[in-house]
């Protein structure tokens, strides 16, 4: 009994410790730092982007469902993290990993992110982030500023304004589209006379209330799932979000947009937001923002802008006029944790109007008064970190400048890219980068002319066996780890009825050269050569074969 009761008091004393900053230097704090930091370093300068290990094999290390009974040492876990996890993540920052929207951080996010640990501020109060409140309002007022640029007697009066805001931070471009989408709604249909306002009383009894027959979202068929997620939880249903054609430059297709909403309001469908993209997550394509602004606003819905990925263009003098019309938003959408180039876990949603988001304030006694400057009244998140504080780090160490350079270069990259593409004889552009974003497939001599002589039927034929062709070489792409481009299936104008596979490459890590686009390439060639890749091919040009024949009788 005295040995069990020893053992709890030891474990007191030693939880007490772990709460405990240590002091001296060379404790055991600095051991590990510096273990973490030489592990981490080694780790980001590998020129690699995976090992070659599967997840399936890397499954086994994490198959225990009990929590273990005794606590392990802080450096037995800081090995096994080492060990298990950190050399089996992926490489996102290597500059040949051009697959995603996930990228290279500056080097200093590292120590500055240290700050926002230690000091462990929840944003939903004043009473817990004090000046991490004001600062997060001028985040989101600088970022205002680059869209609407309104005068300075405008942010003068409404960046610090309690009763107002710019815009609501959050984790990321997922709950910035359904806050913004929450807003719509919420001012779509208002509280009127007996009527408390959707916000109380539910779709239901507005659309009722309205004498609305439905309610609807429209937005271009590449509209991001982000957005079907929204039009599900605000009670609109999947089936609510109106998915329109685009046109041979993956822009919208705004005699379809005005036909469909001629149609909804013919059946007396309130169309809720008409959402424009600025750099869809597919092809980096920008809808005619302008052209759609005038539509949205002639059936008085709500005009939001999805620039989760291309909005950070604004920066780019050269650039910024493809997204001319987003000063028209009601709402914007922001990312910070693709082209701001912070950690994981910032987005926000800006809104034009200050008052716009008094539309879904909600307020608890206990915690969040009317009228105080808690940001928590206006925000779909409860608790949250202060990420708002490495976003503003960001834009003063990279300055306006910084971000026009990167902006500019991944531009210029994904230009000569497409170039190289145009003039390879084996390759087929398959979408032409607006921005940084482009997408592309292997098409080699012997299947580009057997694709030229095939009726519909033929081409489908031969389009199934390059998807497969562009699909084997992106998984042996991925598995030697080298470097890493994605996929995604696109309906080209060559081929409408159909969808077929292609490689998408994602150009923003400044550290990324021509030299290493030249070299994936090279490596997709030969990967094409191997033999798994080069049956499917050789099965084509059997295939097409037969087609001598027939052009003489
Ligand atoms: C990435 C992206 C989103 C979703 O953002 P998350 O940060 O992944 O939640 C929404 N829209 C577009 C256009 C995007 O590129």
């Amino acid at each position: 009994m005295g040995k069990t009761q020893k053992t709890a008091e030891a474990s007191l004393e030693h939880l007490r410790r772990v709460f405990t900053v240590p002091e001296a230097p060379d404790s055991t704090l600095a051991r590990l730092d510096a273990e973490i930091s030489q592990n981490l370093h080694g780790f980001l300068n590998e020129r690699i982007v995976a090992t070659r290990r599967s997840l399936a094999d890397i499954e086994q290390d994490f198959r225990d469902a009990r929590i273990p009974e005794q606590p392990v040492f802080v450096s037995e876990q800081a090995d096994f993290l080492l060990e298990k996890v950190v050399a089996e993540s992926v490489h996102t920052a290597s500059p040949a990993f051009v697959g995603h929207m996930t990228s290279a951080l500056p080097y200093f996010m590292l120590p500055l992110a240290r700050i926002m640990i230690a000091l462990n501020q929840n944003l939903v109060k004043t009473e817990t982030s004090k000046a991490f409140t004001p600062l997060e309002r001028q985040v989101l007022g600088m970022l205002h500023h680059l869209v609407y640029a309104r005068d300075d007697a405008f942010y003068a009066q409404y960046l610090q304004d309690s009763r107002h805001a710019l815009g609501a931070f959050c984790s990321g471009g997922t709950v910035a589209n359904l806050t913004a989408l929450w807003v719509a709604r919420n001012n779509a249909l208002p509280a009127d006379g007996d009527f408390e306002g959707v916000a109380r009383e539910g779709l239901h009894r507005a659309l009722a209330h309205y004498g609305h027959a439905d309610a609807a979202i429209v937005v271009s068929r590449l509209g991001h799932y982000s957005l079907n997620k929204a039009a599900d939880v605000l009670g609109l249903g999947r089936k609510s979000l109106h998915a329109i054609e685009v046109d041979a430059h993956n822009r919208v297709d705004l005699a379809r947009l005005e036909r469909v909403c001629n149609e909804l309001a013919a059946r007396r469908v309130k169309i809720l937001a008409v959402v424009g993209l600025a750099g869809s997550t597919e092809t980096g394509s920008v809808d005619p923002l302008a052209a759609m602004a005038d539509i949205a606003q002639a059936h008085g819905a709500h005009f939001h802008v999805d620039a989760a990925w291309g909005g950070p263009t604004l920066f780019s003098r050269r650039s910024r006029r493809l997204l001319a019309g987003i000063e028209r938003a009601d709402s914007v959408t922001l990312d910070a944790h693709k082209q701001l180039y912070v950690p994981m876990g910032a987005g926000m949603a800006l809104f034009r109007d200050p008052a716009a988001m008094r539309a879904i304030e909600h307020h608890a006694r206990y915690i969040i008064r009317e009228g105080s400057r808690d940001l928590g009244s206006k925000t779909l998140e409860g608790s949250r970190p202060g990420m708002a504080m490495l976003v503003h780090s960001a834009l003063r160490i990279l300055g306006r400048r910084g971000f026009e350079l990167l902006i500019d270069t991944g531009i210029d990259n994904a230009a000569w890219f497409a170039a190289e593409l145009r003039r390879a004889p084996d390759f087929e552009l398959t979408s032409e980068p607006e921005l940084n974003i482009l997408t592309y497939r292997y098409v080699p001599a012997g299947a580009r002319q057997a694709l030229a002589r095939a009726d519909a039927g033929g081409a489908a034929r031969i389009n199934a066996v390059l998807n497969r062709v562009t699909c084997d070489i992106q998984r042996l792409q991925r598995e030697a780890g080298k470097s890493f481009v994605s996929r995604t299936r696109l309906r080209l104008p060559a081929w409408p009825d159909e969808a077929v596979d292609v490689f998408r490459v994602v150009l923003a890590n400044p550290l990324t050269g021509r030299r290493v686009l030249a070299d994936i390439l090279h490596e997709q060639r030969a990967l094409a050569a191997t033999p798994p890749v080069a049956a499917l091919l050789a099965e084509l040009d059997a295939s097409s074969a037969p087609a001598a024949p027939r052009r003489d009788p």
